[in-house]
């Protein structure tokens, strides 16, 4: 069913964690949620839960870096769902590596993921919400844009997030559309776990680690940043364009 007073928002790196989290809020808030990832098996569980909730869900397969991919996906969500008018940007990846050790394919995939990635769904998005008159860009930076040992790749990526909201911002405020970057901290996903295993800690001592130094004491939680991406999502956030909201406990990381 289409129905067109609906908004539909799209969350890319839906399957689990950060986007999960941020495409179920959104499904809460009304929307009908396009809940994208690699693998579409992936996304079926997020999607089912947000139709069990009674709500509208498609679970889509999506490569964010591939073109011919993206596109295929975004016109799949407008036929299915209805046309796209609120767009997270939040499917990344981590190749950590020290700079003379980081291998140009480390560099790449961080690069396609995240800037390439987000480069081409706001593209595809963009005819849809200028058609609305209204959009909402949500981007994900991280604290890791102000400089991360052994992320040089990743800094850089989140850096250029915030310069790539920054211009949407500018460039399609007068169509109605809003773009706005989240910089989370240490926010206690797969992602983070993965860190703690590169890092050879257990997942327990890396958490209470990483909270010790964080000014509210915890770690944060894909619902902390969901509940940022809903408040730029909002209609009555239209005025609210081009800024990055450092979601991490403190006032960076
Ligand atoms: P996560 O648990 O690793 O989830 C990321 C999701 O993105 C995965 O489901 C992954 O799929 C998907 N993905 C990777 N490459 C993709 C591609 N080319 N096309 C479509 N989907 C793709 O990560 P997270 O912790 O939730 O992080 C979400 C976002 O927040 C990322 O942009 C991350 O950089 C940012 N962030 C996270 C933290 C943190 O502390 N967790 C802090 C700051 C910023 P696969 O599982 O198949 O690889």
């Amino acid at each position: 069913m289409n129905d067109s007073s609906q908004r539909v928002a799209i969350v890319t790196g839906a399957a689990r964690g950060i986007g999960a989290g941020v495409a179920t809020r959104l499904a809460q808030d009304g929307m009908a949620v396009a809940v994208l990832d690699l693998d579409e098996a992936a996304c079926r569980p997020v999607a089912d839960a947000i139709t069990a909730e009674g709500g509208r869900a498609l679970a889509v397969g999506c490569d964010v870096s591939d073109p011919a991919a993206v596109e295929a996906a975004v016109t799949r969500i407008a036929d299915e769902l209805g046309p796209p008018v609120v767009l997270v940007n939040n499917a990344g990846i981590t190749r950590d590596n020290l700079l003379f050790r980081m291998g140009v394919d480390e560099w790449d995939a961080v690069m396609n993921v995240h800037l390439r990635g987000a480069f081409l769904m706001s593209k595809a998005c963009q005819s849809y919400m200028t058609q609305a008159g209204m959009g909402r860009i949500v981007n994900l930076s991280s604290t890791s844009a102000l400089g991360n040992r052994g992320q040089a790749n990743y800094a850089a990526a989140k850096a250029g997030m915030q310069g790539f909201t920054k211009t949407l911002a500018i460039e399609l405020g007068k169509f109605g559309i809003t773009a706005n970057a989240i910089a989370p901290g240490f926010i206690e996903t797969e992602m983070t776990q993965a860190t703690a295993a590169r890092v050879g800690m257990s997942w327990e001592d890396f958490r209470a680690a990483a909270a010790a130094k964080i000014p509210v004491g915890r770690g944060g939680t894909p619902a902390d940043i969901a509940a940022t991406a809903s408040f730029f999502a909002r209609e009555e956030a239209g005025f609210v364009n081009g800024q990055v909201v450092y979601v991490a406990g403190g006032p960076r990381d």
